[in-house]
């Protein structure tokens, strides 16, 4: 069944769609040794109804002729921006939603922070689905709940990554009108347990719990983002992404799932409604909606995407661009990352040498590109010690 039908492991993106959908319950997602969940079936209980290979968007694969429209943007209300990765959109559509009487499903953490997917229905919870988390995150049987809901009537706004959306999409094997689906530009996900394994070293180091975690925090501005864990014993970790040992495996591309290296989603043809990202290269294209403080770039992907920007115009400054310009900036959205050739020996040693060890044997920049970083740091706080820096930020200002 599933666990033997896709041609190669790597394939599977992990979305859950066979679990989902299986009538016997005999699908478990069971981690491999890098951390990463794939099917494994129970064959006693297996009835080889073939529904799980059905279900599997990598087996069948859907193709889409739509004609998006580009958009840079971001919400009005500064406070949800602040506390988004990019320009707080997310908040807008999913607040809309909730006030139209439906429920919104997104990544949040649990208490002992694995990122699961669960649903929402005030606005008040949408906090923690806010924020890019940079870890897989764990569906489980919500493609079920979002069946239930959209059964009953309710509006659902679904949001995940591209394979997250597209498994939704298979396993439901029906279009609904009620359903909503926001998808991300997405770089690709580390595995949990790599995530896990930074946790336990960054509180083995203040000999506390952890209470929050934010990957996107913009004290030093949107584009010089920082990574911050706040402990139980009130004290606080806080270091931008360049620097942080767990964003530098991220963005060395070393702990990603096998199938991001190789992702089936990179296009501007998508299953989703609208598709969110950084608008990176702002500065470049509109630079006066470049105050770094987070701007959005939104891909309008069908009519209901249409309609939803409709109703929180007024909540946003937005403005079309040239979709193909934009993505000059951003080829996340139509490339996918590329395979680190230290990728294994990375996993390898993952068991047996601590965090920092680790991250610095695998992920370690060449002299030369330290030293230019170096430098545009050191000029950069030399700036913000001055007061320039307010100054010049504030000559692009919007
Ligand atoms: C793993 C990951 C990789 C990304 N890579 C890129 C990239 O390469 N280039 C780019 O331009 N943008 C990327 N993004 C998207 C971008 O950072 C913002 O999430 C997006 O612009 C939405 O921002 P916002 O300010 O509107 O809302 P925010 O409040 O920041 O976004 C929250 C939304 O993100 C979802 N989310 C958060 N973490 C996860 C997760 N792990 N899995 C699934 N959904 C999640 C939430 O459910 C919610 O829908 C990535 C996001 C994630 C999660
Ligand atoms: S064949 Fe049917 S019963 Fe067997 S694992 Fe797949 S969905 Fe479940
Ligand atoms: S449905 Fe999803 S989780 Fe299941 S095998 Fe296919 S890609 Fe993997
Ligand atoms: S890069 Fe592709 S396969 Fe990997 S998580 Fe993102 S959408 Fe899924």
């Amino acid at each position: 069944m599933i666990d033997n039908e896709l041609k190669k492991k790597k394939d599977c993106m992990g979305c859950h769609a066979c679990l989902n959908i299986c009538p016997q319950g005999c699908i478990s997602m069971e981690s491999d040794s890098e951390g990463f969940w794939y099917p494994a079936v129970d064959y006693n209980k297996c009835i080889e109804c073939s529904l799980c290979v059905k279900a599997c968007p990598v087996i069948n694969k859907t193709t889409v002729n739509n004609e998006p429209k580009a958009y840079a943007c971001f919400n009005n209300n500064e406070k949800i921006r602040l506390e988004s990765s990019s320009g707080g959109i997310f908040t807008l559509i999913a607040e809309q939603i909730i006030d139209e009487g439906g429920v919104v499903f997104g990544a949040g953490f649990d208490y002992d922070f694995e990122l699961i997917h669960s649903y929402v229905e005030t606005k008040e919870e949408l906090a923690k689905f806010r924020g890019s988390k940079y870890v897989q995150s764990k569906i489980g049987d919500v493609y079920h709940q979002v069946k239930e809901f959209l059964k009953k009537g309710r509006k659902v706004l679904f949001s995940g990554t591209p394979c997250q959306t597209a498994g939704l999409k298979s396993y439901l094997g029906q279009t609904y009108d009620n359903l909503l689906c926001i998808d991300i530009v997405c770089h690709g996900v580390p595995s949990p347990k790599v995530f896990n394994k930074y946790i336990d070293y960054r509180e083995s180091s203040v000999s506390s719990t952890t209470r929050r975690i934010a990957f996107r925090l913009k004290d030093e501005g949107w584009k010089r983002y920082s990574v911050s864990f706040i402990f139980n014993n009130d004290t606080e970790y806080l270091q931008t992404f360049r620097q942080d040992l767990y964003m530098r495996a991220f963005l060395k591309d070393v702990c990603l799932r096998p199938s991001c290296y190789a992702c089936e989603f990179k296009s501007l043809h998508r299953q989703s409604d609208l598709t969110l990202a950084d608008f990176w290269g702002i500065q470049n294209i509109l630079p006066e909606m470049d105050d770094d403080k987070g701007t959005s770039l939104i891909f309008v992907n069908s009519d209901s995407g249409h309609s939803i920007l409709d109703k929180i115009k007024d909540k946003i400054i937005y403005k079309e661009v040239d979709i193909n310009q934009a993505v000059k900036y951003n080829s996340t959205a139509i490339k996918s990352a590329s395979y680190n050739s230290k990728r294994d020996k990375f996993f390898a040693d993952l068991d047996s040498m601590p965090f920092d060890q680790l991250v610095n044997k695998y992920c370690s920049d060449r002299m030369g590109v330290v030293i230019k970083r170096k430098g545009k740091s050191l000029i950069y706080r030399l700036l913000k010690k001055i007061g320039l820096l307010r100054i010049i930020k504030g000559v692009y200002k919007y």
